[in-house]
Protein backbone atom coordinates (compact mmCIF):
# COMPACT_ATOMS: atom_id res chain seq x y z
CA UNK A 1 0.00 0.00 0.00
CA UNK A 2 2.82 1.96 0.59
CA UNK A 3 4.14 2.19 -3.19
CA UNK A 4 0.68 2.98 -4.39
CA UNK A 5 1.25 6.58 -5.31
CA UNK A 6 4.82 6.00 -6.51
CA UNK A 7 3.29 3.12 -9.07
CA UNK A 8 0.50 5.49 -10.05
CA UNK A 9 3.66 8.22 -11.23
CA UNK A 10 5.06 5.13 -13.26
CA UNK A 11 4.29 4.28 -17.09
CA UNK A 12 1.58 1.46 -17.06
CA UNK A 13 3.81 -0.34 -19.26
CA UNK A 14 6.56 -0.91 -16.73
CA UNK A 15 4.22 -2.53 -14.87
CA UNK A 16 2.40 -4.46 -17.78
CA UNK A 17 5.81 -5.87 -18.59
CA UNK A 18 7.02 -6.87 -14.66
CA UNK A 19 3.41 -8.95 -14.76
CA UNK A 20 4.28 -10.35 -17.84
CA UNK A 21 7.56 -11.66 -16.60
CA UNK A 22 5.40 -13.25 -13.76
CA UNK A 23 2.57 -14.52 -15.27
CA UNK A 24 2.38 -14.65 -19.61
CA UNK A 25 -1.04 -16.02 -19.42
CA UNK A 26 -2.02 -12.19 -18.53
CA UNK A 27 -1.06 -10.55 -21.76
CA UNK A 28 -5.24 -10.84 -22.70
CA UNK A 29 -6.60 -9.21 -19.18
CA UNK A 30 -3.61 -6.57 -19.51
CA UNK A 31 -4.49 -5.11 -22.95
CA UNK A 32 -8.16 -4.44 -21.75
CA UNK A 33 -6.02 -1.80 -19.10
CA UNK A 34 -5.67 1.24 -20.35
CA UNK A 35 -5.07 3.26 -17.20
CA UNK A 36 -3.93 3.04 -13.39
CA UNK A 37 -7.75 4.26 -13.11
CA UNK A 38 -8.86 0.57 -15.06
CA UNK A 39 -7.15 -0.70 -11.78
CA UNK A 40 -8.74 -1.54 -8.15
CA UNK A 41 -6.57 -0.98 -5.28
CA UNK A 42 -7.51 -3.69 -2.61
CA UNK A 43 -6.89 -2.47 1.08
CA UNK A 44 -8.10 -4.69 3.95
CA UNK A 45 -8.83 -4.13 7.70
CA UNK A 46 -10.35 -6.23 10.34
CA UNK A 47 -14.24 -5.58 11.90
CA UNK A 48 -14.46 -6.93 15.37
CA UNK A 49 -17.55 -6.76 17.54
CA UNK A 50 -18.39 -7.97 20.58
CA UNK A 51 -21.66 -8.96 19.87
CA UNK A 52 -23.44 -9.22 16.61
CA UNK A 53 -27.08 -7.49 17.58
CA UNK A 54 -28.34 -4.80 19.66
CA UNK A 55 -32.42 -4.74 21.03
CA UNK A 56 -33.45 -4.76 17.20
CA UNK A 57 -30.63 -4.78 14.86
CA UNK A 58 -28.61 -8.24 13.75
CA UNK A 59 -25.18 -7.54 12.08
CA UNK A 60 -24.03 -9.78 9.67
CA UNK A 61 -21.61 -10.75 7.17
CA UNK A 62 -18.90 -8.47 6.33
CA UNK A 63 -20.29 -5.43 8.31
CA UNK A 64 -19.95 -8.05 11.64
CA UNK A 65 -17.20 -9.72 10.62
CA UNK A 66 -14.82 -8.34 7.84
CA UNK A 67 -11.17 -9.96 7.75
CA UNK A 68 -8.45 -10.51 5.55
CA UNK A 69 -9.27 -12.95 2.94
CA UNK A 70 -6.66 -15.65 3.52
CA UNK A 71 -8.59 -18.15 4.05
CA UNK A 72 -11.54 -17.26 1.70
CA UNK A 73 -13.91 -17.50 4.30
CA UNK A 74 -16.05 -14.29 4.31
CA UNK A 75 -19.19 -15.83 2.35
CA UNK A 76 -19.06 -18.83 4.24
CA UNK A 77 -19.46 -16.78 7.57
CA UNK A 78 -21.93 -14.66 6.14
CA UNK A 79 -23.73 -17.55 5.09
CA UNK A 80 -23.20 -19.12 8.81
CA UNK A 81 -24.76 -16.35 9.98
CA UNK A 82 -27.92 -15.76 8.22
CA UNK A 83 -29.07 -19.48 8.59
CA UNK A 84 -28.30 -19.05 12.59
CA UNK A 85 -30.14 -16.12 12.70
CA UNK A 86 -32.91 -17.64 10.60
CA UNK A 87 -32.53 -20.54 13.03
CA UNK A 88 -32.88 -18.41 16.18
CA UNK A 89 -36.01 -16.07 14.58
CA UNK A 90 -37.76 -19.56 14.64
CA UNK A 91 -37.14 -20.74 18.18
CA UNK A 92 -37.22 -17.61 20.13
CA UNK A 93 -38.63 -14.17 20.44
CA UNK A 94 -37.21 -11.28 19.09
CA UNK A 95 -35.00 -10.13 22.01
CA UNK A 96 -34.21 -13.61 22.91
CA UNK A 97 -33.11 -14.46 19.77
CA UNK A 98 -30.88 -11.57 18.65
CA UNK A 99 -29.47 -12.45 22.10
CA UNK A 100 -29.05 -16.16 20.91
CA UNK A 101 -27.61 -15.59 17.52
CA UNK A 102 -24.78 -13.57 19.23
CA UNK A 103 -24.12 -16.34 20.71
CA UNK A 104 -24.19 -18.96 18.70
CA UNK A 105 -22.10 -17.46 16.51
CA UNK A 106 -18.76 -16.55 18.98
CA UNK A 107 -17.20 -19.64 18.77
CA UNK A 108 -16.73 -20.09 15.14
CA UNK A 109 -16.21 -16.36 14.20
CA UNK A 110 -13.66 -15.85 16.79
CA UNK A 111 -11.64 -18.79 15.43
CA UNK A 112 -11.72 -17.41 11.62
CA UNK A 113 -11.37 -13.76 12.92
CA UNK A 114 -7.69 -14.92 14.61
CA UNK A 115 -6.79 -17.57 11.78
CA UNK A 116 -6.83 -15.43 9.51
CA UNK A 117 -5.16 -12.64 11.25
CA UNK A 118 -2.80 -15.33 11.79
CA UNK A 119 -2.34 -15.89 8.30
CA UNK A 120 -1.63 -12.94 7.00
CA UNK A 121 2.34 -12.18 7.14
CA UNK A 122 2.42 -16.15 5.82
CA UNK A 123 0.36 -14.92 2.58
CA UNK A 124 0.94 -10.87 2.08
CA UNK A 125 3.62 -9.62 3.71
CA UNK A 126 7.27 -8.68 2.76
CA UNK A 127 8.64 -11.03 4.74
CA UNK A 128 9.85 -13.44 2.80
CA UNK A 129 11.06 -16.31 5.12
CA UNK A 130 7.46 -16.58 6.74
CA UNK A 131 6.64 -17.39 2.89
CA UNK A 132 9.34 -19.96 2.74
CA UNK A 133 7.94 -21.29 5.99
CA UNK A 134 4.69 -21.78 4.85
CA UNK A 135 5.43 -23.50 1.38
CA UNK A 136 7.58 -26.10 3.85
CA UNK A 137 5.38 -26.74 6.05
CA UNK A 138 2.07 -27.13 4.20
CA UNK A 139 2.76 -30.13 2.24
CA UNK A 140 4.15 -31.81 5.36
CA UNK A 141 1.18 -30.51 7.47
CA UNK A 142 -0.69 -32.18 4.42
CA UNK A 143 0.71 -35.56 4.21
CA UNK A 144 -0.31 -35.98 7.94
CA UNK A 145 -3.43 -37.43 8.92
CA UNK A 146 -4.95 -35.39 11.54
CA UNK A 147 -3.39 -31.89 10.29
CA UNK A 148 -4.75 -32.57 7.07
CA UNK A 149 -8.45 -33.22 8.19
CA UNK A 150 -7.88 -29.70 10.43
CA UNK A 151 -7.11 -27.93 7.60
CA UNK A 152 -9.49 -29.54 5.12
CA UNK A 153 -12.19 -28.35 7.57
CA UNK A 154 -10.63 -24.88 7.88
CA UNK A 155 -11.10 -24.42 4.37
CA UNK A 156 -14.61 -25.95 4.59
CA UNK A 157 -15.43 -23.02 7.20
CA UNK A 158 -16.45 -25.51 9.65
CA UNK A 159 -13.72 -24.97 12.30
CA UNK A 160 -14.67 -23.59 15.47
CA UNK A 161 -11.79 -23.80 17.29
CA UNK A 162 -7.89 -26.02 17.49
CA UNK A 163 -10.20 -29.00 18.02
CA UNK A 164 -13.43 -27.83 17.17
CA UNK A 165 -15.63 -28.81 14.26
CA UNK A 166 -19.10 -26.98 13.50
CA UNK A 167 -22.14 -28.80 14.07
CA UNK A 168 -24.42 -30.19 11.32
CA UNK A 169 -27.12 -28.28 13.39
CA UNK A 170 -25.91 -25.07 12.54
CA UNK A 171 -27.27 -25.62 9.04
CA UNK A 172 -30.56 -26.98 9.41
C1 LIG B 1 -10.68 -9.17 -3.31
C2 LIG B 1 -11.62 -10.02 -2.45
C3 LIG B 1 -11.57 -11.40 -2.57
C4 LIG B 1 -12.43 -12.20 -1.81
N1 LIG B 1 -12.37 -13.56 -1.95
C5 LIG B 1 -13.23 -14.33 -1.28
C6 LIG B 1 -13.22 -15.75 -1.45
O1 LIG B 1 -12.44 -16.31 -2.22
N2 LIG B 1 -14.11 -16.48 -0.74
C7 LIG B 1 -15.00 -15.90 0.14
O2 LIG B 1 -15.79 -16.61 0.78
N3 LIG B 1 -15.02 -14.57 0.31
C8 LIG B 1 -14.18 -13.77 -0.38
N4 LIG B 1 -14.20 -12.42 -0.18
C9 LIG B 1 -15.09 -11.85 0.83
C10 LIG B 1 -16.54 -11.81 0.39
O3 LIG B 1 -16.64 -11.10 -0.83
C11 LIG B 1 -17.34 -11.09 1.49
O4 LIG B 1 -17.04 -11.66 2.75
C12 LIG B 1 -18.83 -11.23 1.24
O5 LIG B 1 -19.16 -10.64 -0.01
C13 LIG B 1 -19.61 -10.55 2.35
O6 LIG B 1 -20.96 -10.54 2.03
P1 LIG B 1 -21.89 -9.43 2.61
O7 LIG B 1 -23.26 -9.75 2.08
O8 LIG B 1 -21.73 -9.35 4.09
O9 LIG B 1 -21.37 -8.04 2.06
P2 LIG B 1 -21.27 -7.53 0.54
O10 LIG B 1 -21.09 -8.66 -0.41
O11 LIG B 1 -20.28 -6.42 0.56
O12 LIG B 1 -22.73 -6.96 0.29
C14 LIG B 1 -23.13 -5.72 0.82
C15 LIG B 1 -24.11 -5.11 -0.18
O13 LIG B 1 -24.71 -3.97 0.40
C16 LIG B 1 -24.76 -2.94 -0.56
N5 LIG B 1 -24.84 -1.67 0.16
C17 LIG B 1 -23.86 -0.98 0.80
N6 LIG B 1 -24.33 0.14 1.33
C18 LIG B 1 -25.65 0.18 1.06
C19 LIG B 1 -26.71 1.10 1.36
N7 LIG B 1 -26.49 2.20 2.08
N8 LIG B 1 -27.94 0.80 0.91
C20 LIG B 1 -28.19 -0.33 0.20
N9 LIG B 1 -27.23 -1.24 -0.12
C21 LIG B 1 -25.98 -0.98 0.31
C22 LIG B 1 -23.47 -3.10 -1.35
O14 LIG B 1 -23.58 -2.50 -2.62
C23 LIG B 1 -23.41 -4.63 -1.46
O15 LIG B 1 -24.09 -5.13 -2.56
C24 LIG B 1 -13.36 -11.58 -0.91
C25 LIG B 1 -13.40 -10.20 -0.81
C26 LIG B 1 -12.55 -9.41 -1.56
C27 LIG B 1 -12.65 -7.89 -1.46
Amino acid sequence: MDKVEQWRDTPLDEWKESVLKLAPQAEGFLQQINSHDDLSVASYHDVVMKKWHTNNVAILGDAAHALSPQLGQGVNLALVDASTLAQCLRELDLPEALTSYSERRKKHLAFYQRATRWATPFFQSDYRLLGTARDLSFPVMNSLPWARKQMTATMAGLKTGPFGILSPDNFV
